[in-house]
Order: C-alpha cells, then sequence, then structure tokens
C-alpha cells in the first residue's frame, strides 16, 4: 500500500539576525529580496498569458513552457536600468539573475505553477476571473529540498538557527523565537530537528516562507512547511474527543485527558456571515409572502409570473445560505480531526442524532440535516486519519455533571430557556460537587468519557430515577 502524508505548515517568529547583522541591514536586504519576488512573480504571469493568447490566436504552435529562470536574467537587466537597487545589493543578491536558484526553484514549483494552467486562462479570457497578481508584501519561497540547501539546525547552545538561502554567500543566519511556543509545536520542532537527513520517513522539511505580519509590528515569521507519513501520528484509542452539538453553537468539543476545548468563538466569524444571509432570506420571504400570496388569489394578469420573478432571487440566496452552511460543516469538521489529531485522540464520541426529529429546530444550524452533514463529514474525515467515530446516546449527556459525574435532573431544555441571560444559556451547576461551567462544555466533556451509556444507566439506578421513564432525548 501506498504510503500516506500529511502536509502542514509550522510558524515561527525570527527573533534576530545572528553573526553580529544588525536588523537594520537584515531587513532591508529582505525587503529588497521581497521586492524583486514580486516584480518576478508578476511578470511569469504577465508573460505566460501572453504566451496562452499567441497560442490562441495561432500565432504560436504550442505555448512554451515557461522558463522562468530566463525571466530571472530579464529582471536583473531590468533592475540595473531602473536603478532600482544599488550595485552593492545587486552584486550581493546574485550576479546570474534578479534572484539565487533556492527562491525561483520555490517560486515555479509552488506559487506560479498553480496559477498558469490553460483553464485559469480561459476564465481570465472569459471575465471569470482577473489575472492573477502578487502584492509587494509577498511571501518570500526558498527551497530546501536538495542535499546541499539549508535546513534548521539546533546550534551547541540551543538555539535553532536557519541559514537563508535569499542572497550569494554568506547567507544571512536567522534565530527563530522558540521560548513560549506550544507543546504541540514544540514536538513538531524536535521532530523536524531529528530528522537530520530530511528523509521522508519522518518530519520532512519541504520548502521555507519568509513572511512579514502585516499587524503585530510588522515582525517578521518564518513559515516551514512539512511532510510526515501518516503512521507517524500517534493515536492513542484512551484519548477520548467529544462532540456536543449545542444550542448556543453548532459545535462543542472537549477532551478526557485535560481541559483543552474547541469552542464557538473559533468560527465566530462565519457564524456572522450565515446569520446575515440567513436574515436576508427570511426577509425576502417575508415580504413576498404579504404581496406574493395577493398575486397568487387574485387571478390578474401578473399572476404567475410576478411570483416567479420574486422567488427566483430568494432560491439564489438560498442556495447561497446552503453553500455557507456546506463550508462552515466542512470547517468545524476540518477543525475537530485537527483538534483531535493534535492531541493524540484516537476515538472521536458524537451524539447519535437518530430519532432526534425536529428537536433541532430553533437551535443555531436550525435544522437537522446540516448537524447530519456535519457529522458525516466528521466521519469520513475521521476515517481518513484512523479515528474511530462511536455515537453516542445522547440522553443526559447535558444534564450530568462531568466533574462527578452526578445528574442534574432539573437542567433540562425548558430551564436553560428560562434562565438565558444576554443570548446565553444557563451556567451547568451541580447541586452535588458545584462544579459550574459552560453547559456545551459539560456535554462535550460528557461525551468525551469512556463507557458513558453505562455510567449515566448506573447513576441514573444510584439517583432512584426510574430507568424505564421514557425521556425524549434532551441535548
Ligand atoms: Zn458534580
Amino acid at each position: 500500500m501506498k504510503e500516506k502524508y500529511f502536509v502542514k505548515v509550522a510558524k515561527f517568529e525570527i527573533l534576530k539576525p545572528a553573526n553580529g547583522m544588525t536588523w537594520k541591514e537584515f531587513r532591508q536586504l529582505l525587503m529588497s529580496v521581497r521586492y524583486r519576488v514580486f516584480r518576478l512573480a508578476n511578470l511569469c504571469v504577465s508573460e505566460n498569458f501572453l504566451q496562452f493568447h499567441l497560442w490562441r490566436k495561432k500565432e504560436i504552435d504550442k505555448i512554451p513552457t515557461l522558463k522562468i529562470s530566463e525571466l530571472n536574467r530579464q529582471l536583473r537587466e531590468m533592475l540595473l536600468e531602473e536603478k532600482k537597487t544599488s550595485d552593492a545589493e545587486q552584486t550581493r543578491i546574485c550576479k546570474r539573475g534578479a534572484l539565487p536558484a533556492s527562491i525561483v526553484d520555490a517560486l515555479s514549483q509552488y506559487k506560479i505553477r498553480a496559477l498558469t494552467a490553460k483553464s485559469k486562462w480561459r476564465d481570465v479570457i472569459r471575465g471569470n476571473a482577473s489575472l492573477p497578481s502578487f502584492r509587494n508584501d509577498a511571501a518570500i519561497p526558498i527551497c530546501c529540498h536538495k542535499p546541499s540547501h539549508r535546513r534548521l539546525e539546533k546550534t551547541s547552545n540551543g538555539n535553532v538557527e536557519l541559514e537563508l538561502m535569499i542572497c550569494m554567500k554568506p547567507y544571512p543566519r536567522i534565530i527563530l523565537k522558540t521560548e513560549k511556543i506550544s507543546g504541540n509545536m514544540k514536538a513538531t520542532l524536535e521532530r523536524l530537528l531529528a530528522n537530520r537527513g530530511n528523509s521522508d520517513t519522518g518530519y520532512q522539511q519541504r520548502f521555507f516562507e519568509v513572511v512579514q505580519d502585516r499587524q503585530e509590528g510588522r515582525r517578521w515569521y518564518l513559515h516551514v512547511t512539512y511532510k510526515f507519513p501518516a503512521s507517524l501520528l500517534r493515536l492513542n484509542p484512551q484519548v477520548i474527543v467529544g462532540i456536543d452539538l449545542g444550542f448556543s453553537c453548532p459545535l462543542y468539543a472537549a477532551i478526557n485527558n485535560g481541559l483543552a476545548r474547541l469552542g464557538w468563538r473559533h468560527y465566530e466569524s462565519l457564524g456572522k456571515r450565515i446569520r446575515n444571509l440567513q436574515n436576508q432570506v427570511f426577509a425576502r420571504r417575508r415580504s413576498m409572502q404579504s404581496g406574493g400570496n395577493a398575486s397568487l388569489t387574485m387571478d390578474t394578469a401578473r399572476g404567475g409570473h410576478g411570483r416567479k420573478r420574486i422567488l427566483r432571487p430568494i432560491e439564489k440566496l438560498a442556495g447561497r445560505v446552503n453553500n455557507a452552511y456546506s463550508t462552515l460543516n466542512h470547517q468545524l469538521s476540518r477543525s475537530v480531526i485537527e483538534f483531535a489529531k493534535n492531541h493524540g485522540a484516537g476515538v472521536i464520541q458524537m451524539e447519535n442524532l437518530e430519532g432526534l426529529k425536529e428537536q433541532l429546530t430553533g437551535t443555531f444550524l436550525g435544522s437537522r440535516w446540516r448537524y447530519h452533514e456535519l457529522q458525516q463529514f466528521i466521519e469520513y474525515k475521521a476515517k481518513e486519519v484512523g479515528i474511530e467515530v462511536r455515537k453516542i446516546n445522547p440522553q443526559y449527556t447535558s444534564r450530568r455533571c462531568s466533574e462527578c459525574g452526578y445528574i442534574n435532573i432539573k437542567f433540562d431544555r425548558a430551564f436553560r430557556d428560562a434562565n438565558r441571560k444576554d443570548g446565553k444559556t444557563a451556567k451547568f451547576i451541580c447541586p452535588k460537587c458545584k462544579w459550574e461551567g459552560d453547559p456545551d462544555y459539560n456535554a462535550a466533556r460528557n461525551l468525551a468519557t469512556l463507557d458513558i451509556e453505562n455510567l449515566i444507566r448506573q447513576q441514573l439506578i444510584n439517583q432512584g430515577i426510574p430507568s424505564e421513564r421514557e425521556e425524549t432525548p434532551v441535548l
């Protein structure tokens, strides 16, 4: 079987240049290189488009393969003519072209190739797309696939350093800021450093990007794109992520071996967009109903056509709402899988929604199939990375105290709705151990508990709650 790989990006702040280079010199060099990247990338795009145009007018037989190295030489001439850079800078960066091969290679491999497909140009000619363009604050891509290329290294004094191959030797050396990075990032960095030969059986550095943040005091960052075989993803079947499809937010995830959680604030902007669209649909529908119904009952000349005409934009809008929901579901499910992977969880537990009917009306996502779609997305994405998905009977999962296991029978939907404050559901408070917290987090923590269905059954007996009592499931 072919080995599966994951590609990820790790972001590190550049602490400072090493070897006595000042920030001022370093920044000047970076900005000069970045300007060349911007010029070369745009030159490539326009040149390619021109060739496509000639081919389309049958002036040339076939589109020549893009010679970015040739353009690199031309750009050097152009820069010299324009006197954009000083002579010293000119020779410092490169003698043969505007940019060194490590950047030109990376540009053609990772930045330009995707943009120069014929289908792209067709879209441009039809007016469906504009010519792709690069901004002056574009990232500087640097290759690291050849043995001679520089990669991350740990120095004897514990620094993580990299020689940036953005100019001629000596390459400027940077020190990464490795203090205060998260435990996951630290583990990733260790694995990258451990794979000295950059072999594809370990964490493999693919390419770097030097990026300046537009906010945050315009600091410089190094993005490391890396690849690793799926078999290195260590998933522990004892670590469980619980997912609660809640009322106040569509999804809340918690884990059974710590306090980590994934809540609504991660998706706030998308949620706002959906609410906005949904309000537009409601407003349109309302206005149509008052006018539209009349034209249906009265046999006027306008009759059907008028209604049809009004209906059409609503259908369009509703389609957009559905698309936005699917996008949201994709983002939600992707983030859940990321969350599980980052915590090494081998199992995801979520509510079994079968037989839940219209219980979900009035909740954030509004209708049942959207939850269904979300669960399907989570299921197939989990399967791809080898995470087991278990469906849990949701009864009492939102009324059990995730701290001590006591079931707070009064904390049902009616109670929560009655105690709603500023659009927020009431806090879950355990009458027994006095633990209190976000109700969605509490439910997610319960769902992340091993053997939760049995625990709840046992607890019901202990508290003398008749088990035959047929309860409509309450989320
Ligand atoms: Zn408790």
